[in-house]
């Protein structure tokens, strides 16, 4: 995708810098599945899981490093991104008469602190709406071409603005409605309910890609097909079967490899919020 030589958020923190011990954990694609559901369920990173186990001296920063200029680079990428979602939902907003709250986005290498408690490589890239701050740590794209097979810069496009597509629920209060179903709905109910907002966001993340185009021709020969692979390849299914050697649909908290392609293509087809209600009607 084009992307040089365009506006940067400057909404981004970069502690990358501050580093972090390093732990033994378990897989780092597992992470994403999990974390999600986890805060939702009003979960603390900092409680203990089987994913996501800290240190007592968790958060805290050893000695710094430079930046190589690969990492640079992958810096000013993210930070164009952001700023593209910005101008896009800041845009969407204002036409519905509305005003969009800017999320921030925390880089990060190994560990740090969230107000969604302890983030870590791990738990994978993640929206803490205590915050309003996006989390991601730069290895998840390394994990994303080398492990599941999902390389490309629109492929990391579509997960940042998955992440903010979850601000964007946040802002226009469809999280904490399904947030309030929480103890009214048996936990499988529940986890469909988790499962319709992650395509939600998938179908979010879309709305950027046809209106970012629209605005900035952002698109290279492509770009789209790395997005539906990304979107697929990191559905539930697939991940799970990664990670586990079987899949749990019961479990799932974001949909399937096809579910999530199809809601992300549906949203960069439309551009059209209106037609991203993935929470009525039976078939996903
Ligand atoms: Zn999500």
């Amino acid at each position: 995708m084009r992307w040089r030589d365009r506006r940067q958020s400057t909404n981004v923190e970069d502690r990358r810098t501050m580093g972090g011990r390093r732990l033994a954990v378990g897989s780092g694609i597992g992470g994403i599945v999990v974390v999600i559901l986890y805060l939702l369920l009003g979960g603390n990173l900092g409680d203990q899981s089987p994913e996501i186990q800290l240190s007592p001296d968790a958060g805290i920063p050893s000695e710094g490093r430079a930046l190589t200029a690969e990492e640079k680079e992958a810096g000013a990428f993210v930070s164009v991104i952001l700023a593209d979602t910005e101008d896009v939902w800041n845009m969407l907003f204002q036409k519905d008469g509305k005003t969009y709250q800017e999320p921030r986005l925390v880089l990060f290498s190994d560990l740090t602190s969230s107000g969604c408690g302890t983030a870590q490589s791990a738990t994978g890239p993640f929206y803490c709406p205590e915050d309003e701050t996006v989390y991601i740590d730069l290895g998840f794209f390394a994990d994303m071409q080398q492990r599941l097979n999902a390389p490309g810069d629109f492929a990391m496009a579509y997960v940042i603005t998955h992440e903010v597509g979850h601000h964007v629920q946040n802002q226009l209060g469809i999280m904490d409605q399904v947030m309030s179903l929480r103890g009214q709905l048996s936990e499988a109910e529940f986890n469909q309910a988790m499962v319709r907002l992650e395509l939600q966001a998938d179908f979010l993340a879309g709305v950027w890609a046809h209106h970012a185009q629209r605005m900035k021709d952002i698109l290279e020969e492509g770009d789209i097909e790395e997005g539906i692979n990304a979107a697929g390849a990191v559905g539930d299914d697939r991940i799970q079967s990664m990670t586990q050697g079987y899949v749990v649909p019961d479990s799932f908290t974001h949909g399937t490899s096809e579910q999530r392609a199809r809601w992300f293509i549906k949203g960069l087809k439309t551009g059209d919020l209106s037609q991203g209600d993935t929470f009525s009607g039976n078939a996903l």
